[in-house]
């Protein structure tokens, strides 16, 4: 017998008689990680706890590290193991069900897991729970995952008996002369895989079905038809529960659901996919957010300009949008010689209201803002909602200032990020400062110099502001360094929205100039800035926030006024009318229902305010206000509620406190 010497990562050591498992010598060197460990990396590589190590190579260690619970490795194990446990169910209870492929899924936000299948019969979400007690009577057998080695002839024939032809077909397609396969022992299960995967189907503890989906195998639907079951794992019963409740309350918050029970939006097939329709009540809301927004570029001494949404293709040749960026835009479209296109940016446009006469250092900075509307070909399978769509309107500004000038700007582009988010109820914005970095394969633009100054004064302004922010090197556009930020939202998630960005490119590709204080040409320094990115994007990303239910100066119906009696349908069409004259948004509803009735309708609506009238308020000129959220606050008079309500919207409260 030999002796080999195992390591563990850069810690203990021990001399053990070879062979031994990787369990076992596990156990030597660290019994607590030994208990916890769902697979291991031998000398770098991953292997099963059940691996066998026969010796050392060059005198050296036998390097062990534990892959653990709460690291992406072992969450990868688990899932795989339990996409394997899953498959050991359905064969369980479908005997004949032909096998695909059971990957794990580590970045969909969805799904953990899943395994294709093709059941003697379809099986339909009745059976998931089915499916997922015996997962759970299998893995409580405490099985083991056994690796075994042979010849690829051995395992084709083992998969052709098993009538399994699609595991015979990846396993000519990828299996060298020697084929791992695993076994679940005790079920009728066995893989074609790599692994590694858990020791036995005890350690799979949390872990539930999800869904049912139609699948291709490869992908290609010329092969048979398969059927997708989804689930997921984590390493313990709360983080499951905590992910599902997290799953739910997305699924709640959905904004394309919301979009259609609120009737804020919608998105045409025959019109076109990826085009918005802004109905009344998202229109009305996107007005109040355009007029927040003009109030703010007028007190930071704005410019507003209007700009046109096709320009000649020669243009886009220019600016290299082309060049650049021409597999988003769509294709030219030709009048008498003509070519043109419609913009995917409003950066030049912006640049020809510059140029159109000769500026001088005393004009700058001018300062031009406008939501501008732009067209970008994105492919079908990407347009999601909202968030992804063909044509979209930016809340765009261009800076055009004297080099001395710049770092100003930027900085008080930063103000401004922090100031209207923090209206939107949005208090944690993280920034991220893109920089050239030190890969050469893009072809930036600018002497490194330039790179250099640039950087260092956008890293500056972040650091005056004192905000959290993170530097990603190379990730800079090829024109400029530049400032991108994300919020949070209620639930956690992170939403990238505009940027500020410095750009080298376009002022010498259009040749600006400002006759200097020396009388002389200079070369004004341009800055793109963007504080909701996209207006559709942002307002997906607000009704997502709100769950559909928005602060006071945001709501589309602000009070909607309740009528207990018909006796008092002209009171509360009076208080109705004096509330619009005070400037707030305000429906009546006089249909002849229970109170109760009404009032569950104005709380689907997630109506602000809701005035509920009888004869006592009627002959005391009161109305009794509820909340939307608090319920019954109290009756007051009609002055009272205007004066509380217009209160709220003047200083846009997030709270109706
Ligand atoms: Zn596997
Ligand atoms: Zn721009």
């Amino acid at each position: 017998m030999s002796e080999i010497n195992v390591q563990l990562n850069e810690g203990a050591s021990a001399q053990l008689a070879a062979p031994v498992t990787v369990a076992e010598a596990l156990k030597k060197l660290d019994r607590d990680a030994a208990k916890q460990a769902l697979a291991a990396r031998v000398n770098g590589r991953e292997v099963d706890l059940g691996y066998t190590l026969t010796g050392q190579e060059n005198g050296e260690p036998v390097k062990i590290e534990p892959v653990l619970p709460q690291t992406l490795e072992g969450l990868d194990v688990l899932r795989h193991s339990t996409a394997h446990l899953l498959a050991a169910a359905v064969l369980d209870l479908f005997p004949g069900t032909k096998l695909g492929i059971g990957p794990a899924l580590l970045d969909d936000p969805r799904y953990g897991f899943f395994y294709d299948v093709i059941a003697p019969r379809p099986l339909t979400v009745e059976d998931l729970p089915v499916i997922e007690k015996r997962m759970r009577d299998i893995a409580k057998r405490n099985l083991a995952y056994r690796r075994d080695e042979i010849q690829k002839a051995d395992a084709l024939k083992i998969f052709s008996e098993r009538d399994e032809p699609l595991k015979c077909e990846l396993i000519d397609e990828k299996a060298g002369e020697r084929v791992s396969v695993y076994y679940i022992d005790g079920s009728p299960f066995i893989d074609f895989c790599l692994g590694p995967h858990v020791p036995n189907t005890n350690k799979l503890r949390a872990f539930k079905l999800l869904s049912l989906a139609g699948a291709y195998w490869k992908g290609d639907a010329e092969r048979p038809q398969m059927q997708r079951i989804y689930g997921t794992a984590f390493f313990t019963q709360e983080e499951l529960d905590a992910w599902i409740k997290r799953r739910e309350e997305a699924e709640r918050r959905d904004h394309r659901r919301l979009g259609r029970e609120l009737d804020l939006f919608s998105i045409q097939e025959q019109y076109g996919a990826g085009l918005i329709f802004w109905h009344p009540k998202g229109g009305i809301i996107r007005k109040m957010m355009e007029d927040y927004l003009y109030e703010e570029l007028n007190k930071r001494a704005y410019s507003f300009v209007y700009t046109p949404h096709i320009a000649r293709r020669e243009l886009w040749q220019i600016s290299g949008h082309e060049q650049n960026y021409g597999d988003s835009m769509f294709a030219p479209t030709k009048l008498e010689e003509t070519e043109f296109r419609l913009k995917p940016m409003n950066c030049p446009f912006h640049i020809g209201i510059y140029k159109s006469q000769q500026r001088s250092y005393r004009d700058l900075p001018q300062r031009y803002a406008e939501m501008g509307t732009v067209y970008r070909a994105e492919l079908s399978g990407t347009l999601h909602g909202l968030m992804r769509v063909r044509g979209f309107t930016v809340d765009d500004a261009h800076l055009f200032c004297t080099p001395d000038q710049v770092r100003k700007e930027i900085s008080d582009c930063v103000d401004f990020v922090v100031a209207v988010l923090k209206t939107f109820g949005f208090e944690k914005v993280k920034f991220e400062l893109s920089v050239k970095g030190n890969e050469t394969n893009k072809n930036y633009l600018g002497t490194d110099e330039e790179w250099a100054k640039a950087e260092s004064q956008l890293a500056g302004v972040l650091e005056e502001h004192g905000v959290e922010y993170e530097r990603i090197e190379g990730e800079g556009a090829f024109y400029g360094p530049k400032i991108d930020f994300k919020i949070e939202d209620a639930i956690g998630r992170l939403w990238q929205l505009g940027t500020v960005q410095w750009d080298f490119n376009l002022p010498e590709r259009f040749e600006l100039e400002y006759i200097g204080e020396d009388n002389r040409p200079h070369r004004p320094v341009m800055v793109h800035r963007a504080l909701f990115g996209s207006i559709e994007r942002f307002f997906g990303v607000l009704i997502e926030h709100y769950a559909g239910a928005f602060p006071l100066w945001l709501a589309p119906v602000q009070a909607v006024v309740l009528p207990i009696t018909d006796r008092v349908n002209d009171y509360a069409e009076s208080v109705a009318q004096e509330l619009r004259e005070a400037g707030l948004r305000v429906e009546t509803n006089l249909r002849s229902e229970k109170i109760g009735a009404k009032i569950r309708d104005a709380q689907l609506q997630k109506i602000p305010f809701m005035l509920v009238l009888g004869d006592r308020e009627m002959e005391e000129g009161k109305v009794a206000v509820r909340e939307r959220t608090k319920g019954d606050i109290g009756t007051m008079t009609l002055a009272e509620f205007k004066e509380k309500a217009r209160e709220l919207v003047r200083t846009r409260a997030i709270t109706n406190q």
